[in-house]
């Protein structure tokens, strides 16, 4: 049609590196892990941000998972089947060391390693990262069983995905799953009402038989599951595989899948058991302990996913306001779209660095048990603050496009629908926030271990105020449950803003600091005050993309 010329619209953000445009990523992961861990970085980088990793991501959520109960002839399968895109992606993610690979990696730092690959390829799309997180989490729990780790864990922490339905023995790599939430309790998991019956004798590494169901099992494709169930003592966990050793199915019935808000890409079921084949790990009544080993891991992997997706929509919202003009001047020069996008940068810097930070306190915890209370409040701090900020973030990063942020081929619908759910799953935001309140009361050396991280940043009057309010405040409250939320997000914005004040430009701490912990500083995203240093904190987030043709 020769109706008008397409002018005035921005580029697609393809076809950059991922890794290497992101100048405060960069810094962090030589800070946390070290300069030669970037080399397995700028390769993931520059697959993440091609324009093939991009169209697979798009792909796989265009054309949703689909629920294959029975065969042609009627029998049952209870297969799920993804799209080609789904597959490839979890295939380029497994041999990346998505999965469980940090557990055999004998190099420096491998769990700040893997957390940085989970977030620069995070930005390519989120729904496969669900199974690559329990895959990843699930290791611990099965280490603790060794009868079970001897034939699991091999697969399980090998590099490469292989989607084949078929005994483990069989399999060079796996996937694992899990399944605690029934239809009446999520949070509150001891109402757990699916029961587990000796097949023979009890006892750890013993069959059971599972009989119940579960409300939530996502990547129900994966080879095994662990598995909350009630037996003769109590609340206990269990290895509930799909296919057993002699090739026959495991009585693993999908009953549908969930028809969900965002996270379209993967699959999850409700599933029933009937007499299901499981191991018990640990002892009976030891179920909570050992998936809690697993929780923690994956809610890293929720606060890792939620700082992604808010880098994702950082650099789209920024590669818009560079190229797009309005009023005479492209957005980015105008005072107030500055402000905005300073504000979204300084939530995207801050998010990502309390991550890396919480993921080397793992990997000093793997090391010495005694860096175990960094480890603990670190994951609960990242986990509820990060996720609870990243719907805000990605909002208004949507609304930097105007009308072509509220388009899917933008990409920005996805990453919206996607951002509550991190905050969801394996421990909703109030949970969280108990749980800190937990931590506090049952381990305080885990709050000297976060008093610690503040110790080089007290020189900065603001920070020492602020550390000296909040520990006043925690002892006149006694750790009163409603206020829970206010102590984790105080919490977790002092140890960002100690991150910042030692490790970022001055002029980024400063704006952060003076946004979000001076007092009465809670406000939308756009109000940093006067005096900030909008453009230099925008062109230090900004990421390198091809010029653009005119
Ligand atoms: C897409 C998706 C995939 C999922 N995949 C899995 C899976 O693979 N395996 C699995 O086991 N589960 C899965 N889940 C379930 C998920 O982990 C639970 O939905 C979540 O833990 C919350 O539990 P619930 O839904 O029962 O909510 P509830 O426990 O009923 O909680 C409802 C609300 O009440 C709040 N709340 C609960 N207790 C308290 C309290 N004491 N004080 C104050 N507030 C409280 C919660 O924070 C929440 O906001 C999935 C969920 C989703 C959405």
């Amino acid at each position: 049609m020769a109706t008008h010329s397409v002018e005035n619209q921005s580029p697609s953000v393809e076809n950059y590196n991922v890794f290497e445009s992101d100048h405060a990523l960069v810094e962090a992961l030589a800070r946390e892990a070290s300069t030669a861990a970037a080399r397995e970085l700028i390769s993931l980088g520059e697959l993440a941000g091609s324009a093939e990793a991009i169209a697979l991501g798009f792909a796989a959520n265009e054309h949703p998972p689909e629920l294959r109960t029975h065969d042609r002839v009627g029998n049952r399968i209870d297969e799920v089947q993804f799209h080609p895109a789904w597959h490839r992606l979890l295939d380029l993610a497994t041999r990346a060391g998505l999965t469980g690979a940090p557990w055999r990696d004998a190099g420096a730092s491998p769990h700040v390693r893997r957390a940085a690959k989970f977030y620069v390829w995070g930005q390519v799309e989120s729904g496969h990262g669900c199974p690559l997180s329990m895959t990843y989490a699930a290791v611990p729990v099965l280490r603790m069983q060794p009868e079970l780790g001897a034939v699991w864990l091999g697969p399980l922490t090998a590099d490469g995905y292989e989607p084949r339905l078929v005994p483990i023995a069989e399999k060079t790599a796996a996937l694992c799953g899990m399944a605690m939430t029934e239809k009446q309790g999520g949070s509150d998991v001891r109402s757990n009402r699916t029961r587990a019956v000796p097949a023979g004798a009890a006892g750890p590494a013993r069959e059971y038989l599972l009989t119940g169901h579960k409300w939530f099992c996502s990547a129900p494709m994966s080879d095994a599951f662990i598995v909350l169930a009630q037996a003769g003592r109590g609340l206990s966990s269990f290895l509930v595989p799909r296919v057993l050793a002699d090739g026959t199915r495991n009585r693993f019935a999908i009953v549908r899948l969930k028809n969900k808000l965002g996270n379209r890409s993967n699959a999850s079921a409700e599933v029933e058991f009937d007499r299901t084949r499981g191991w018990l790990i640990g002892d009976e009544g030891e179920g909570l302990a050992r998936i809690v080993e697993m929780v923690n891991y994956t809610r890293m992997d929720c606060a890792v996913g939620s700082a992604a997706l808010v880098r994702a929509a950082l650099v789209a919202a920024i590669a818009h306001a560079t190229h797009r003009r309005a009023f005479g001047a492209f957005l980015i020069e105008h005072p107030l779209m500055q402000n905005v996008l300073a504000d979204l940068a300084l939530e995207s810097e801050a998010a990502m660095a309390l991550c890396l930070r919480a993921a080397r306190a793992i990997d000093d915890a793997v090391r010495d048990a005694g860096a175990n209370p960094l480890k603990r409040i670190g994951t609960a701090l990242a986990k509820f603050y990060v996720c609870k900020r990243a719907p805000v973030a990605v909002g208004e990063a949507l609304e930097c496009l105007g009308g072509n942020g509220y388009v899917e081929e933008s990409i920005m619908p996805r990453l919206y629908r996607e951002a509550p759910l991190n905050s969801i799953w394996e421990g909703s935001g109030n949970v969280n926030a108990l749980d800190v309140l937990r931590i506090l009361r049952k381990q305080p050396e885990s709050f000297e271990a976060w008093r610690g991280e503040l110790a080089a940043a007290r020189a900065e009057r603001r920070i020492h105020d602020e550390a000296r309010r909040l520990e006043r405040d925690l002892s006149d409250w006694e750790l009163d449950e409603a206020r829970g939320r206010e102590v984790s997000e105080r919490m977790a914005l002092l140890w960002q803003a100690a991150l910042l004040v030692q490790h970022a430009p001055a002029s980024v701490a400063d704006a952060f600091i003076r946004s979000r912990i001076a007092p009465g500083s809670s406000r939308s995203l756009g109000t940093l005050p006067a005096g900030s240093a909008l453009r230099a904190i925008v062109d230090r987030a900004a990421p390198t993309l091809e010029p653009v043709t005119a």
